[in-house]
């Protein structure tokens, strides 16, 4: 089942304007979808998540899965019931958290053996337990197991973890079709293409993934420390190999400036903990660049929004003398208000660049973002 329409390609660029269909509405792309890593946008009620209007969200299999258990979200009716959001949700494998581990994991051959970062406890994901562990928690969209390429890796090592993620990849669409969603409604599967930064390794990783015709595609493997350009190229290369009817997701990724360019090259959704995590870390982007709302010269700010041109409820009431002082009184409001903006951005951001594919202007918008975007602000 493809749950994704192609509604327009840019005339002048790879960017796509289109349409996922899931049970739980409808989502425009491109699209950002905020990090509920734990079943929660830190910090964030649902009811801030329909003010800033978020229409997917995105949860961790690996967290839930070691908190509260997954059985557990299935005895509640699922994540939507569970964290009382009943729009779509995307859960991620827990493929990349796992691999995170590093000393705590060993790679075998039919999956994964792990330490919980929480208390030390042994576990281990097979691709099986793992589509088990996403229709227990029963999101919208779920995805592949995988192993993630490191940066930088041989072609040996990006050659072994193609390998196991076909395989992988391959059970888990087996054990899918012997087990339909728990909830009553469908889940649409991702597969993950891997490959490092090897160019044919990535076409070879799509090749593999096209004979095995999941709904959509995620690229894997980027923003994994390599340098921008590269992740650039890489994206811009492996969309030329995608199927156009599908949709396509780059996992992790990034900074404003960072989805306008995947969005010149082809990519339709996005994921990352960027504008949360900075958020809370005082780090703000705005129409007029990104600002360090900590930095002494706010301090008396008592009239200025943190951006003049954003609308969303923190802009609305508040200065930037008063956020600078929750942050400094460590007042817990500072986070949920420093995130909320944040998130506001990063999703008026995404409804512009449909707005521009739509009527024929993004590329020339999109290179100016690009550059403001990057820049300190005032
Ligand atoms: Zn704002």
């Amino acid at each position: 089942m493809n749950p994704f329409e192609l509604l327009k390609t840019s005339a002048s660029s790879k960017a796509r304007l289109g349409r996922l269909t899931t049970a739980h509405g409808e989502i425009s792309t491109p699209i950002f979808m905020p990090v509920g890593t734990a079943a929660s946008v830190k910090g964030l009620s649902p009811r801030d998540l329909k003010e800033i209007d978020a229409k997917i969200i995105l949860a961790n299999t690996y967290h839930l899965y070691l908190r509260p258990g997954t059985p557990l979200i299935a005895n509640a009716g699922g994540i939507h019931r569970f964290m009382a959001w009943d729009r779509p949700v995307l859960t991620d494998s827990g493929g990349f958290q796992v691999w995170s581990l590093k000393e705590l994991r060993k790679i075998r051959e039919n999956g994964v053996e792990f330490r919980s970062h929480i208390d030390g406890s042994k576990h281990f994901f097979s691709p099986q337990s793992v589509m088990q562990a996403q229709r227990e928690i029963g999101a919208d969209i779920i995805m592949a197991f995988d192993e993630c390429t490191p940066y930088p890796s041989t072609v040996q090592e990006a050659k072994h973890s193609l390998k196991f993620t076909k395989r992988w990849t391959q059970e888990a669409m087996d054990y899918l079709r012997e087990h339909p969603p728990l909830h009553g409604y469908p889940q649409y599967f991702f597969g993950i293409a891997q490959g490092g930064m090897h160019r044919d390794l990535r076409k070879e990783a799509i090749e593999q993934l096209i004979d095995l015709n999941p709904d959509a595609y995620a690229l894997g493997g980027l923003s994994v420390g390599e340098p921008t350009d590269i992740m650039y190229e890489i994206a811009d290369y492996s969309t030329d190999f995608l199927p156009k009817d599908r949709a396509r997701y780059v996992m992790g990724v990034g900074t404003p400036w960072n989805l306008l360019e995947l969005i010149l090259k082809g990519v339709d959704m996005f994921d990352c903990v960027m504008p949360t995590r900075n958020a809370r870390n005082g780090m703000l982007f705005t129409s007029q660049g990104v600002l360090h709302y900590k930095a002494a010269r706010y301090a008396q700010m008592i009239e200025e929004a943190i951006d003049p041109h954003c609308d969303c409820y923190t802009c609305r009431h508040f200065s930037k003398a008063y956020l600078r002082h929750l942050f400094n009184a460590k007042e817990i409001l500072a986070l949920s208000l420093s995130s909320i903006h944040n998130l506001h951005f990063y999703l008026r951001l995404m409804e512009q660049a449909r707005e521009k594919i739509e009527n024929d202007s993004f590329e020339s918008w999109a290179h100016e973002q690009i550059q403001v975007l990057q820049q300190k602000a005032p």
